[in-house]
């Protein structure tokens, strides 16, 4: 049965405290009747989110309080609490082009060497700025269902080096499942990684103390290729005792870590908790991987913080880290393809660097566009 309790800061925010990890399919019903934002409560008809693409409400009782108690808590809300502006934050739902990129169902591959596998629509809890709010939460087709098709294709490109296992969240999975999806990845020589992406060791991070995940990434050991775990840590308040404990364990058996992080307003917009989360991390044995530009997501984009500011913070992460910390890359992940976000030239326009693209001969080349103020995104620069 659920509980609910008012929180501390927000006292309209309702936190069914029983939230189960992982999440149950009747969790992925959309919420009517009365709801609670962080601006306060709200009538919602049936059927009214799925029409405005408003992802559904759910929250791991561990990750409250881990918020609740990191003196964070005004910051971090924002990521797992719903707020009225999504009714209204203009964008797209499929800012990086995943559709065009889909090769098979559940399946993408846009640049040679990686392939992008959606495990599940499902995460332990949901946030609110989610680049893939189109699926998660929901039941989506564009999850793998057939995992021998997926196979077939990965077999006949042999340029392909990696995959990533993405979703949702591949560990709200059982790990039954995870090494179902390993029979069909292990048996090609030329992948030479599998690669996790999961924010369950923000949110259910006792997930990872399951003894059968050390057998998991043995396997992919024992096949001779890297095992990576791409932690989600946007803030410092989020690493818990817990989350450490368990990436040092796996860290200790060959587990590589590396973290990505998305710059939100309101939430991370500051050059100390970023400097602070990447410092911890790299003290954890996390490389600090990708700080991403903030996505023009349809509900979400009041999270996006300008360029001009993106580029201030990204240098006062630097200022204050050492070398060996400063291993990220401030990056816009567009349609065309992941964009380092270098500076400001003299001429006052943004020099950019394609870091990855479809077109091999596009990687590595610097372009500039003028910069406008109060610009997020590629498509909000002028081309000239
Ligand atoms: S855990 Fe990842 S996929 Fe899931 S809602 Fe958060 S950002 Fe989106």
């Amino acid at each position: 049965m659920k509980t609910a309790r008012k929180t501390q800061s927000n006292p309209n925010a309702i936190v069914f405290s029983s939230a189960p990890f992982p999440p149950t399919r009747s969790d992925r019903r959309p919420a009517s009747g009365v709801m609670n934002f962080l601006e306060g409560t709200r009538a919602v008809a049936p059927g009214e989110l799925e029409a405005n693409s408003i992802t559904r409400y759910l929250v791991t009782r561990f990750y409250r309080e881990q918020i609740l108690n990191s003196g964070y808590y005004d910051q971090l809300k924002f990521i797992v609490e719903p707020s009225l502006k999504e009714f209204e934050s203009p964008g797209i739902l499929d800012t990086s082009g995943e559709h065009d990129n889909t090769v098979v169902p559940g399946f993408q591959h846009k640049y040679a060497q990686t392939g992008l596998l959606l495990a599940t629509d499902h995460c332990a809890s949901y946030c609110r700025y989610c680049f893939r709010k189109r699926i998660v939460g929901k039941t989506s087709d564009e999850i793998a269902a057939d995992l021998g098709q997926i196979a077939r294709y990965i077999g006949s490109h042999p340029e392909m080096t990696n995959v990533l296992v993405s979703g949702g969240d591949p560990f709200v999975l059982g790990t039954r499942r995870l090494h179902q999806i390993l029979d069909h990845l292990l048996p090609f020589p030329h992948l030479n990684s599998i690669r996790f992406g999961t924010k369950v060791l923000a949110f259910a991070p006792k997930r990872f103390e399951d003894p059968a995940l050390v057998g998991l990434f043995q396997r992919i050991h024992d096949a001779r290729k890297a095992a990576v775990v791409v932690t989600h840590f946007d803030h410092i308040g989020e690493i818990s005792v817990d989350a450490e404990r368990n990436i040092r364990s796996l860290h200790a058996r060959g587990v590589q870590f590396l973290n990505q992080s998305v710059l939100l307003a309101k939430v991370n917009d500051d050059p100390e908790i970023l400097a602070a989360t990447f410092a911890k991390c790299h003290q954890m044995g996390v490389r600090p991987y990708y700080l991403f530009q903030g996505r023009p997501v349809k509900g979400a984009s009041h999270f996006q913080v300008s360029l001009r500011r993106g580029l201030e913070i990204a240098n006062g992460i630097n200022e204050r880290l050492s070398g060996m910390q400063k291993t990220f890359k401030y990056i816009m992940s567009h349609s065309t393809g992941k964009i380092e976000v270098l500076g400001f030239g003299a001429d006052d326009r943004i020099y950019m660097r394609y870091h990855q693209n479809k077109a091999p001969e596009e990687i590595g080349k610097i372009f500039s566009r003028p910069h406008l103020e109060g610009a997020c995104w590629l498509d909000d620069l002028p081309e000239e």
